[in-house]
């Protein structure tokens, strides 16, 4: 993989473009997709955006969203668009099966391919250009340095700005995780200096729900969670009953892994949901709990040091005896 420092110069001719990212969709995938997208236009490259799946209501007000294809809702046209592609960007996932039904055909594509990403263990060589960095906060830290790099900062729009400084907000926990660094704080002053309103972004990401998902949130706190006070190690397993209860949605259950943290001492959250197609985990360590190793090893996942997911065939009464299992197994890690 080469530098994306050398994809630089080439910016000003324009090109068909695709930018995707992992399935699911978070604010730090969908902001970096939209953001750049915002920033390539300005060259008059033709973009698409499209995303593996569907994603979650609460990003449905990023600028240029009504814009993006459903890979699986839309296989045509976004076949289409890929095919035709002369550069693909992969952002915020950096191994192609994290885009599910379209990993067969991004690895089909001969096309320039283009990794930005800050997740551990990158498949390089499927690549052709990029960056992947852990100490990045986010990916749309990442694509707000491309722009500054790349000596455009003229293009950053409010637009822009909204679409950055959502994924950050939203991978850094409200710039609460050690992940905020300096760089980041930096970031967002520039994006203020330029105009940028960040007050409204807060309110489309954590105020912006229905009734049905605050009651569930206090349902499955209530009744779902385990705390296992000598493994410092909560578990909250959702039963699909739950979830058509109170018609939970994709994305309603983001966030749900952080407030077991809120408990003193607890060094690793375990949330597990009951999906159709599969059991997805997710892990929220503080400290020296290694979450990405503990997904790559148990659950078939993986993801950074603090925080990473992981999935399972299992039924859910199966895959949360497993996760007890290892648990005690990793006794020692956790104390
Ligand atoms: P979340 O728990 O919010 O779904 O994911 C936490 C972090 O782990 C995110 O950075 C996400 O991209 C990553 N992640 C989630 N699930 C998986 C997975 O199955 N495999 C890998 N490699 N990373 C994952
Ligand atoms: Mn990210």
């Amino acid at each position: 993989m080469k530098r994306i420092q050398e994809i630089y110069s080439q910016l000003s001719q324009p090109r068909k473009v695709v930018i995707t990212t992992h399935q699911k969709p978070d604010a730090d995938a969908m902001g970096a997709s939209l953001a750049l997208r915002h920033f390539l236009v300005q060259f008059g490259h033709e973009v698409t955006v499209i995303s593996p799946t569907n994603w979650a209501g609460w990003v449905n007000w990023m600028p240029g969203v009504n814009e993006v294809l459903d890979y699986e809702a839309n296989q045509q046209k976004a076949g289409k668009a890929l095919d035709e592609a002369q550069w693909l960007f992969c952002l915020d996932f950096n191994i192609f099966h994290r885009t599910k039904t379209m990993t067969e055909k991004l690895k089909q594509l001969n096309c320039t391919k283009i990794l930005i990403d800050h997740h551990q263990d990158p498949d390089e060589p499927s690549f052709d250009y990029g960056i992947s960095n852990t100490a990045k906060s986010s990916t749309c830290e990442m694509i707000y340095d491309l722009v500054i790099e790349s000596g455009n900062e003229e293009k950053i729009t409010e637009e822009i700005s909204e679409c950055i400084y959502a994924g950050v907000v939203g991978d850094t926990g409200s710039f609460r995780f050690e992940s905020a660094h300096a760089g980041v704080h930096k970031l967002v002053a520039d994006l203020k200096s330029r105009g940028f309103k960040h007050d409204n972004v807060h309110d489309k990401l954590f105020d912006n729900f229905l009734e049905n998902r605050l009651r569930f949130v206090g349902h499955v706190l209530l009744h779902r969670m385990e705390v296992f006070y000598e493994y410092n190690t909560v578990l909250i397993a959702v039963p699909k009953s739950d979830l058509l209860k109170y018609q939970i949605k994709t994305g309603d259950t983001e966030g749900l892994v952080n407030f077991p943290q809120s408990i003193q001492g607890i060094k690793l959250v375990a949330l597990v949901i009951d999906r159709d197609e599969e059991r997805k985990w997710s892990f929220r360590s503080k400290g020296d709990f290694d979450c990405n190793d503990f997904a790559r090893k148990y659950f078939d996942g993986g993801g950074h040091f603090n925080a990473a997911g992981g999935r399972s065939n299992d039924s859910l009464e199966k895959t949360v005896q497993h996760f007890k299992t290892v648990m005690k197994q990793n006794e020692a890690l956790l104390q």
